[in-house]
């Protein structure tokens, strides 16, 4: 059968077009893509060896064992629940089977004298000796047996497939592997050189392990394919971008850049300066800058920015600067007009806001070159916004764009233009290789004098009302006050999770029915969102209830309290983004952390942000805590999610694929090879980044 692995999954047995659906909602739709789904790493079950009762462990564990039948009653709970008890024996002694709820109309199946294979918790019984709960029962036969004995993989599901349904699925498609074969993808020399697996044993071993030990090779194989892959894809992707243009060379700071110096009212801090230094270093060198400017929320990062527009500007060039929102690029611009006064330079904003009329001038201006400083949104990528000189790209909090739009970017000049990414996430090294290619980085640390600490309380959710009658006090003073909620919609929330559209009805109804609010997350249209965020920032609206949309930098001095409600479902690093929304004036600000998850190491990972303020400090705890996988999703950077692969924590191995990747693109049939063998992953995930 040729290319097996496309046919949908209805193709295997046992899965009908109703269960079809709940697969695709795991993304799960041909049969490669059935293989493709690993399991949990941290979670196999181990039946690889079946007991006899005597031996089965009383301490709650999972096991397997084989048994007879002697009888089934149907017994009633002390709250009148009906259950069924099912008495098994074999030669050395007996157990009791307790099905609650549906799984009790199984007994019947069960008829004395039959020999069942049992998996579930044991613990110690009352009648015999052992009780079995949360029990998986199956007729021991052949097949049976097979399945069921071994190391069993655990995915992670939705609600609609049980684990079973899973594995007999992978169960099917590695049979259909193993008798149509399935193609490499890593090609041979780089196979021999780490005695990796094949890849037809590996995904066999990730699934069902033969043992621990042929688990750890597999998992080494596919951890490797994933990040050499990753390389390869991205690096194919820069030599289409970087087609050898020439680099610019600007000449040493001049007027421009001393005007806006002068214009600023206060003095660059030790940080920015050096931060400056190295970009204007750059900036005055051939080889084009491609450099990460990293600095907390609030370090000062936009005079740099500012700084460099003007370097730019007065050597004849032109540079532009995207921001992830509208209102963003709306107070770029306002920061930037008042840093560029008696420059005579002109700066324009574009966004999907902008007027037809407007947008026609702005083009215009920026093709015959008299345009030099161009602030914007995504609308910045369109295909008709064609520069005459574009020399700087600044992207600001670079983590909400993809690979590809900042490559769009960066295409609009004829020379290989400078790229300075501006962020507030202190991303890992081999992260940000991995993200942006070889960057250097510039680190701001500290923040600019004179600026008032938030003070972050945490308290559990019986405080709530309290805290709620603070809020009032506050806007009845005058100031604004975020309320941050953790999910969108109640359909989308897990339990014990205030969702942000009941927050609002609850807020509307009862505190805040005297006081405008605004209600803002992210399924909103882009234009209701500028619409919210500008009448908060205007203070028309007193109280913004919100998910974690605000997150990117708006500046709102007015805004002195923030209320976050299930803090516990959000990072360290995150939470203190979000509270970097407050404090932003010279009053005194408040962060008020809700949870009600009572738990010592939450209540102690919440206390960490009560007691730190350095961005870069949390993010090193959360990493600590979380792990690497939970805090740098790629997808938001355009590239597929690793599903193997940690970036952080298997660093050795990723510099060792990108040194591969790099020996293998520079020889052409090696690179062949590659190409076919990514195409052989038939995964999804890699296409985008191999086909652009
Ligand atoms: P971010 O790095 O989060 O983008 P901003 O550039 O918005 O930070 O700066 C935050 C605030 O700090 C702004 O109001 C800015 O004018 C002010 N600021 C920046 N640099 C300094 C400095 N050296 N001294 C005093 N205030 C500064
Ligand atoms: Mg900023």
């Amino acid at each position: 059968m040729e290319n097996w692995w496309q046919q949908p999954v209805t193709a295997l047995k046992g899965i009908g077009s109703k269960r079809a659906e709940a697969f695709a909602r795991l993304e799960i739709v041909t049969v490669g893509d059935v293989l493709n789904f690993y399991p949990r790493l941290d979670s196999y079950i181990d039946y690889s060896h079946l007991a006899t009762i005597r031996e089965l462990k009383t301490d709650g564990t999972r096991q397997i064992f084989e048994a007879e039948a002697l009888r089934a009653v149907e017994r009633y709970s002390g709250g009148g629940k009906r259950y069924a008890v099912i008495t098994v024996k074999d030669e050395t002694g007996y157990a009791e089977i307790f099905l609650f709820g549906a799984q009790r109309f199984q007994a019947r199946r069960f008829k004395p004298g039959s020999r069942i294979l049992i998996t579930g918790r044991v613990k110690p019984g009352r009648n015999a000796a052992k009780a079995v709960s949360e029990a998986l029962l199956q007729l021991c036969d052949e097949e049976n047996l097979d399945h069921s004995v071994g190391i069993l993989p655990v995915y992670n599901l939705t609600e609609s497939l049980t684990q079973q349904n899973l594995r007999a699925a992978v169960r099917q498609a590695l049979q259909l592997a193993k008798e149509y074969g399935l193609p490499e993808t890593v090609p041979e020399t780089i196979r021999k050189q780490y005695g990796f697996l094949s890849r037809l044993d590996s995904v066999s071993n990730i699934h069902f392990p033969e043992s621990m030990e042929r688990f750890r090779l597999a998992k080494k194989r596919l951890v490797y394919e994933e990040l050499f892959l990753l390389q390869c894809g991205l690096m194919l992707n820069r030599e289409h971008n970087h087609d050898g243009r020439p680099g610019i060379k600007h000449g040493r700071n001049g007027d421009t850049v001393r005007q806006v110096l002068h214009n600023l009212p206060f003095t660059l801090t030790e940080s920015q300066q050096k931060a400056w230094a190295d970009i204007s270093g750059d900036m005055e060198d051939v080889k084009p800058m491609r450099r990460l400017l990293q600095g907390d929320v609030g370090s000062g990062k936009t005079v740099i920015a500012a700084l460099a527009l003007a370097k730019a500007a007065e050597n004849g060039f032109q540079g532009c600067i995207m921001a992830p929102t509208g209102i963003l690029a709306q107070q770029h611009l306002e920061t930037l007009t008042e840093f560029f006064k008696e420059t005579g330079i002109s700066i324009r904003i574009l966004t999907s806001n902008t007027k037809t009329a407007e947008r026609r001038k702005i083009l215009q201006e920026l093709a015959d070159g008299s345009l030099k400083i161009l602030v914007g949104t995504h609308a910045l990528l369109q295909e008709d916004v064609v520069f005459a000189h574009l020399a700087l790209v600044v992207t600001d909090e670079q983590h909400r764009f993809g690979v590809n739009q900042r490559a769009a970017l960066v295409n609009k000049s004829e020379y290989a233009p400078d790229v300075l990414i501006m962020t507030a996430t202190p991303i890992p090294r081999t992260l940000a290789l991995t993200v942006y290619g070889d960057v250097e980085t510039s680190v701001m640390r500290g923040m600019p004098p004179g600026r008032k600490a938030v003070e972050t309380l945490c308290y559990t959710g019986d405080m709530r009302h309290k805290i709620y009658a603070g809020m009032v006090r506050q806007i009845q003073a005058g100031r604004q006050v975020y309320v941050v909620c953790a999910s969108i919609e109640e359909s989308e929330a897990m339990e014990g999770i205030r969702s942000v559209t009941d927050v609002y009805a609850e807020m509307k109804k009862t505190w805040l029915k005297d006081f405008p609010c605004g209600l803002l997350h992210g399924k909103l249209k882009p234009a209701e969102k500028d619409e919210i965020m500008e009448a908060f920032a205007a203070g028309r609206l007193k109280c913004l209830i919100t998910t974690t949309v605000i997150e990117v930098g708006v500046n709102v001095p007015n805004a002195t309290l923030m209320i976050v409600e299930n803090a516990d479902r959000f990072g360290l690093a995150q939470l203190h983004q979000l509270r970097g929304r407050v404090g932003r004036g010279d009053k005194q600000s408040y962060c008020v952390l809700l949870t009600d998850n009572q738990e010592p190491d939450n209540l102690a990972r919440l206390t960490v942000l009560h007691n730190s303020n350095d961005g870069f400090e949390l993010a090193q705890r959360d990493l600590e805590l979380r792990g690497a996988g939970q805090l740098f999703g790629l997808r938001q950077h355009g590239l597929p999610d690793l599903r193997l692969a940690d970036i952080l924590r298997d660093t050795d191995v990723l510099l060792a694929a990108r040194k591969d990747a790099l020996r293998v693109l520079a020889r052409p049939e090696l690179r062949q090879e590659m190409l076919q063998g990514a195409a052989n992953l038939f995964d999804s995930r890699f296409a985008g980044i191999f086909n652009s």
